[in-house]
């Protein structure tokens, strides 16, 4: 049972004043909102058109809230279907759309997983596709550490004007005695034998616990020279907290990603964090205070830092946090439904924006990395996002709908492609360089 359970008082209050409230969201989904347990009534209705409180002006414009976790709630005694997700419709409109191949300038992605880079086969074929769809260079997070780092480090060195490898941090023994020290360790062998950078993944604040079962978070004081040694070093820390929005609220049918086709098999709750995650808000706070107290450190927040759901926030977090930039992979499905909203917000944030997929090897050059370049580079309207995951009928597991593109002028698009990038990989520079030499050579 989810602890915020036990405030079951003023029920009705909290629903209501959630569909008048102002543009001042609350941060945290468990201060607003008792949950659903335990009460015989169906979930309260959602108001369709929410109704802007009585001081915003007729024409201002206002920020609906989020909705509250009762508000998402199934109703009592719901369960799992474990039916499959239909397929999307195919769309019968017929309009334009520009006929992409390659990314107009060559990209540098910042986040690929790039598995099992340890032979020249290997490297070999990401080349290939890195040429097919116009990819200047990559940064592989998943160099891994020790012997397995060493070895993609060595097969790379032919490939380093194109892969630019992480060590992949590892949160294993953090427990136990002198562990920072051996990380960090670790890590300064790592950036002395070639190593770009850093990658986090979300097991921080969404897994690795301590020995009294509280998950660690990214402020943790034992992670202090680990954010430390990157500073030495002037690596960028690429890192991934907290997870998508609707993850954190209940499963069920009115949850965005429950829709869009995840947890729909009985008992399925993979990367639902409801009942026994932390919230999202206690993320969100180690993140802050991560980046506060390392400010010699500097951080690329994956996936938009996961603020996506909420813009003032994002923008909240970039202006108070100069050592903190962010890159849009597996965003794109939230960029592109408000295409108009997000053109703005990244032409005024374009020095902080990194280009980033989530991809790997494995993905089709149609069907995922080519929609990128279709998303922020044209203006083309209602096509298919670069789906992180599909339901077995092909259904985009992260979105259930269709994207425009963010049309972004040439000069804000060689910033979040290549430019922002190379302040964090010097070592790249010369690489990009070449390549646009070479392509403003061939359209000699
Ligand atoms: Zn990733």
């Amino acid at each position: 049972m989810p602890r915020w359970s036990l405030h079951l008082t003023s029920l009705v209050v909290v629903a209501a004043a959630a569909a008048t409230a102002v543009s001042s969201l609350p941060g945290s989904l468990l201060a607003q909102a008792p949950a659903a347990q335990g009460r015989a009534k169906a979930a309260p209705d959602v108001p369709i058109e929410p109704k802007a409180p009585a001081s915003v002006k007729e024409g201002a414009t206002w920020v609906p809230p989020l909705p509250v976790l009762d508000q998402v709630a199934p109703p009592q005694g719901w369960q799992q279907p474990g039916e499959e997700t239909p397929a999307m419709p195919l769309t019968l409109l017929r309009l334009p759309r520009t006929n992409i191949w390659r990314a107009k300038f060559p990209a540098l992605d910042f986040h690929v997983h790039a598995r099992g880079l340890t032979s020249k086969a290997a490297y070999d074929e990401l080349i290939a596709l890195m040429d097919d769809i116009g990819m200047g260079a990559i940064v592989n997070l998943n160099g891994g550490t020790g012997a397995e780092l060493d070895k993609v480090l060595a097969e790379g060195v032919p490939y380093k004007d194109r892969v630019a490898n992480f060590i992949t941090f590892s949160a294993d023994g953090i427990n136990e005695p002198g562990w920072s020290q051996k990380f960090a360790a670790e890590m300064e062998r790592a950036f002395k034998a070639g190593a770009q950078g850093m990658k986090v993944s979300k097991q921080l604040g969404l897994g690795a616990k301590n020995p009294d079962g509280s998950f660690i978070q990214a402020d943790d004081p034992r992670l202090d020279p680990v954010w430390d040694m990157a500073a030495r070093y002037d690596k960028p820390v690429m890192i991934h907290l907290s997870d998508s929005i609707g993850r954190f609220y209940p499963i069920g049918p009115k949850n965005e990603r429950y829709e869009a086709g995840l947890w729909h098999q009985k008992g399925d709750e993979t990367n639902n964090y409801f009942k026994s995650g932390p919230s999202n808000d206690v993320i969100e706070k180690a993140r802050r205070e991560m980046h506060r107290k390392h400010p010699k450190t500097r951080f690329v927040n994956a996936h938009l830092a996961m603020l996506y759901y909420d813009p003032e926030k994002l923008a909240s977090f970039l202006d108070t946090y100069p050592n903190a930039d962010v890159e849009i992979s597996a965003t794109v499905q939230d960029l592109g439904r408000a295409p108009r909203f997000w053109r703005e917000f990244l032409i005024k944030y374009q020095d902080r924006v990194l280009f980033g997929t989530d991809g790997s090897q494995s993905r089709g050059a149609d069907e995922f990395w080519r929609p990128h370049w279709r998303a922020l580079e044209t203006l083309d309207e209602y096509f298919p996002h670069p789906a992180q995951v599909r339901t077995p009928l092909g259904s985009p597991g992260h979105g259930r709908w269709q994207i425009s593109g963010l049309g972004l002028p040439d000069a804000v698009l060689r910033k979040i492609y290549y430019q922002n990038a190379l302040r964090h990989l010097p070592a790249m520079r010369a690489s990009i360089e070449r390549q646009l030499a070479a392509r403003a050579e061939g359209a000699r």
